[in-house]
Parts: structure tokens; C-alpha cells; sequence
């Protein structure tokens, strides 16, 4: 019986596993340079903090989680998304009663039980961040600027940040009965006329054709924030603009999770296909409270390691290095192998990334093993070379070989490679 990985998962194995380990880092290496803590949470919670917490009408909530029950009667569900265990942790253990606004990130998969396809998959990873207690539009800039630098960090070229402002408390439901009644008069089918009624402003965000053909003059949230929203809104975009941020203003962006306010975002890619957000986020002030805490606002991202790859491939980057080693130790001889185990030592404890080869195999083998293994040298023992206390220094690159102090080695190893 042959097992494979289930429908909508896949595997990470080399020389792949080299670019994730990459993009998750350069993702991540930009909250970690702006003081940044980091978190982790469990992969599952109570079924309950979701419901709550992502909102019970989204589609995330109602058709694409993994609920269980445990032997001990629990219901519950493997994370969808990364905003609503963070934010508990965060409430369970008080860090908002310190310094705010607390600044943490993680990164880690979720689960989301979806058609499979290309860019969408049962299990995902995503990196992300979030703030709370600060309502400063300095904040949100900064996390969108952080979203948007990590994508430059990798040499991404063809993404695009839409933005948008989704309004508050006290202007969104004035907008929402104005949208209302615009959708009521359109010629929709039953599901969307429902979807409307529940959430309209999903209705803007439908992908079809003859849906859109109808929207043209759709009431935009744009021209009806109130004025702490409108100021806030202009804030952030000129922060933006200091910051050499380019933003395309969405005035229909709007984002698959219920809980957003103010400020919301989307960083698209052209060479995706239909699944083209790489992340996205914006402000969600009061859903601290929803699951239980205080009410202080936050704001956050959600960046996508799987499809932010996707992209990378699309753009032909080479991103990660798929070398193993930085030196390969080629033992001839019983004495030199024996010798070899204490050199790898010695190298791995000089922070050099070393290897060998096992079960005596030969010259020839062992320097093929060398090749593959990206190494820059190879070190070629013999059991003659022992006597003279000394090594073959290959250089894979030049060809170049010199014989070094087996006593000066390593040292020469790391003036070598530059480490
Ligand atoms: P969301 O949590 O839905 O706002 O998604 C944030 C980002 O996570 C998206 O832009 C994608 O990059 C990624 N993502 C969400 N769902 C999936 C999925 N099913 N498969 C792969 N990536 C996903």
C-alpha cells in the first residue's frame, strides 16, 4: 500500500525546501527589523474563537473549516487564519496591560478546507503581524510599508498594493443601507441578492462579468467616510507617499474576513492567474473585544509563503542558496576517515557547513558527492597527508589545490570563505 500527501497538500523536499526556507525568511525578516516580537500560538483552538473572531458569515467560517471534536467532547477547529488566536493569546495573557502598542509576529500553516487549484491549497502558510493599542495612522502605514518592503526584498517587480478604506462603526452602516438599496434594484440571482443582504459589500468584490456590468454606479465607501475616518484614510497615504510606497486607491477592495475597519490592503501579482493576492490586511479595531478583551484597536497583515513562491518562479528569481555545504571532507584511506569525524567537528563548531562521505567510498564518488553538494571546497585527506599533519585544499570553483596545516585549517577556511 503506497500512500500519497492528501488532496490540497503538498510536500516541501529539496532542492524547493531551499526557496520556502528563503521567501518565509525575507517575509519575516522585515517585522523582525522593526522591533517585532515574536509568537506562537496552537494550531487549533476552540471552534468558538473563530466563529467569533473571522466572523460567522465569511465563507472561511461557514464552508472551509476543519472542525473536530476531541475525545474529550471539545469542538475544535483547526486555524483558518492567524488574526484570532494571536489576538487571544494576546488577552490571555495581558500583553496589552503593558507598553502598546504590542508589536508581535509568527508564521505558520492554516487550514482551510477549499477547491484546490493552483495558489490554493487545504494547508497554507503565512506570515504575519499584528498590532494593538495603537490607533496612530503611522501604524498602519508602517505595517503596510512592511508588507510591501518584504515583497521588494525579494526582487518582486510585478505586484501591485491596492488600498482602500472600509469606513468605522459610525459611518459604515449608513454606507451599507445606501448599498443596500442600489443592490436591491439590480438583476441578481438569488445567492448574491442573499450575500447582499448579509454582507453587501462582498457583492463588489464579485468576479463576474455580468455582476460587474451592473456596479459601475455602485455608492463607493470612499465618498461617504465620516471625518476621523476621511483624515485617518489621508494620513496613511501620505505616510505612504513619504515612504516611496506606490498605491493604487480600490475603492471596491474589499477582504474576504468580516472584521476589518479603516484601513484594509491587498498586495496582487500579475503572474498568478486567478489566485493572485499575496497577502493582505488593514485595521480591526474592536475585534480585540469580540473574543473577549479590551477594546483597543489594532491593525495587521497576512502574507502568503505558498503563492508568494508562485510568484517568485513567475518572475524567474533564483531566491535561497541550494548549496548544502560550504566544505566537503573526502576521507582516503581507514586513517583519514577516522581522522574525518574530528574535522567535521572542528569545521561545524567553526560555524562552516560541513559534510563527508560515508561507507569508504572512492575518489571518484566522493568528489561527485562533492559537486552536488554546492560545496565551495573540497578537502581531500589521504592517509599520507595525515603523517604530514597536513590537507589537499581544493577550491571547486577554480580548481585550484594547495596543501594547508591541518593545525591552521580551519582558519584558513573561514579567511577563505569570507565567514
Ligand atoms: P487571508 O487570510 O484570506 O486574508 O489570506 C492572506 C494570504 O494568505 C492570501 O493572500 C494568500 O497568499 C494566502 N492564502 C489564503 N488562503 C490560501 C489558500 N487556500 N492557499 C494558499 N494560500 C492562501
Amino acid at each position: 500500500m503506497s500512500f500519497q500527501a492528501p488532496k490540497g497538500t503538498y510536500d516541501i523536499v529539496p532542492p524547493r525546501s531551499a526557496t520556502w526556507l528563503a521567501v518565509r525568511e525575507a517575509l519575516s525578516r522585515q517585522p523582525r527589523l522593526a522591533g517585532y516580537d515574536y509568537v506562537e500560538t496552537p494550531m487549533f483552538e476552540d471552534t468558538g474563537l473563530f466563529v467569533r473572531g473571522v466572523g460567522e458569515s465569511t465563507d472561511v467560517v461557514t464552508k472551509e473549516m476543519y472542525t473536530f471534536e476531541d475525545r474529550g467532547g471539545r469542538s475544535l477547529t483547526l486555524r483558518p487564519e492567524g488574526t484570532a488566536g494571536v489576538l487571544r493569546a494576546i488577552a490571555e495573557h495581558g500583553l496589552h496591560r503593558g507598553q502598546l502598542p504590542v508589536k508581535v509576529w509568527y508564521v505558520g500553516p492554516n487550514f482551510r478546507y477549499e477547491q484546490p487549484q493552483s495558489g490554493r491549497y487545504r494547508q497554507h502558510t503565512q506570515v504575519g503581524v499584528e498590532t494593538i493599542g495603537g490607533d496612530d495612522p503611522a501604524l498602519d502605514a508602517e505595517v503596510v510599508w512592511l508588507a510591501a518592503e518584504a515583497m521588494r526584498s525579494l526582487g518582486l517587480t510585478g505586484t501591485r498594493l491596492l488600498l482602500n478604506s472600509l469606513g468605522c462603526r459610525e459611518c459604515r452602516p449608513a454606507y451599507r443601507e445606501l448599498l443596500q438599496d442600489f443592490l436591491r434594484g439590480l438583476d441578481l440571482d438569488d445567492d448574491t441578492r442573499r450575500r447582499a443582504e448579509i454582507n453587501p459589500m462582498r457583492v463588489l468584490d464579485d468576479k463576474r462579468a455580468e455582476v460587474q456590468a451592473q456596479l459601475t454606479d455602485a455608492p463607493l465607501i470612499t465618498d461617504h467616510l465620516c471625518g476621523a475616518c476621511k483624515e485617518h484614510h489621508e494620513q496613511v497615504r501620505s505616510y505612504l507617499t513619504d515612504l516611496g510606497v506606490e498605491y493604487e486607491d480600490t475603492p471596491r477592495l474589499v477582504r474576504g474576513l468580516d472584521y476589518y475597519v479603516r484601513t484594509t490592503f491587498e498586495i496582487v501579482h500579475g503572474g498568478l492567474g486567478a489566485q493572485s493576492a499575496l497577502g493582505g490586511g488593514g485595521r480591526y479595531d474592536g475585534l480585540l473585544a469580540t473574543i473577549g478583551g479590551p477594546d483597543l484597536g489594532g491593525v495587521g497583515f497576512g502574507l502568503g509563503v505558498d503563492r508568494t513562491i508562485l510568484a517568485v518562479d513567475a518572475e524567474g528569481l533564483e531566491v535561497g542558496d541550494r548549496s548544502r555545504c560550504d566544505v566537503f571532507v573526502v576521507p582516503l584511506g581507514a586513517a583519514a576517515r577516522r581522522r574525518t569525524v574530528t574535522l567535521l567537528r572542528d569545521l561545524r563548531r567553526a560555524g562552516l557547513r560541513s559534510d563527508t562521505t560515508y561507507g569508504g567510498q572512492g575518489l571518484k564518488g566522493a568528489m561527485k558527492a562533492a559537486d552536488r553538494s554546492g560545496a565551495a571546497f573540497a578537502l581531500v585527506l589521504g592517509d599520507r597527508d595525515l603523517e604530514q599533519h597536513v590537507v589537499q585544499l581544493k577550491d571547486l570553483r577554480s580548481g585550484e589545490q594547495t596543501s594547508v596545516p591541518l593545525d591552521d585549517l580551519v582558519a584558513a577556511i573561514v579567511a577563505s570563505t569570507g565567514q
